[in-house]
């Protein structure tokens, strides 16, 4: 993989079965499209709805894990205690394109994207609290743009080694190469 970030894990907060899938798959597609390395999920434990990105990570490569956390709060509170930096997507919080560069690229890094109600504990919690923006919208776009500044920078994507199906990029159609 061409990033020269360390781990990124993305934990989506109070996951509903029933409401979520869709959204929540997405996440999950943004996180391993632009290098994470893990996703979980916490709320309802729903194993089902990683079928669709584990059936991506065969196919296009990768390896990103995909799990359920119980305990968020105790997950959040060990991961910072362990020493790494836990970026909370809010609407609420500081301009997202400012603060990345006093990120380090030398710790690990979990990004934290809200559901229905994100306890406010999480502001204290976080060692960064980023808008994209400071209006409503989306956790799927606040992640895809953030991660897109993180880990990309000036490349144009990720590059998975072990892909069946690589994707060329063509102005004129598909070009897909199989391995
Ligand atoms: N009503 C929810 C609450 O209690 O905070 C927020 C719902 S919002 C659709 C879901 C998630 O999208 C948020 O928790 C946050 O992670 C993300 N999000 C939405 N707008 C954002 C913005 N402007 N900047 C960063 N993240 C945003």
């Amino acid at each position: 993989m061409n990033r020269a970030v360390p781990e990124i894990t993305v934990l989506r907060l109070g996951y509903r079965i029933g409401r979520d899938p869709r959204i929540t798959t997405h996440l999950g597609l943004v996180a391993r499209a632009f290098g994470a390395t893990n996703f979980i999920v916490s709320g309802d434990n729903d194993k089902k709805m990683f079928d669709t990105i584990k059936s991506v990570n065969s196919n296009f490569g990768g390896k990103m894990d995909t799990g359920y956390v119980e305990k968020p709060i105790k997950w959040m509170k060990d991961f910072v205690k362990d020493g790494g930096q836990l970026i909370h997507l809010t609407m609420y919080g500081l301009p997202y394109k400012k603060m990345i560069p006093e990120i380090s690229k030398d710790k690990p890094i979990a990004i934290v994207v809200g559901g229905p109600k994100v306890p406010a504990e999480i502001f204290q919690i976080s060692s960064f609290n980023l808008a994209v923006g400071n209006q409503p919208h989306s956790e799927v776009a606040a992640l895809g743009l953030v991660m897109d500044k993180l880990v990309l920078e000036s490349e144009s994507s990720v590059q998975f080694e072990d892909a069946k199906f690589t994707i060329i990029p063509d102005s004129g159609g598909k070009n897909v190469v199989e391995e």
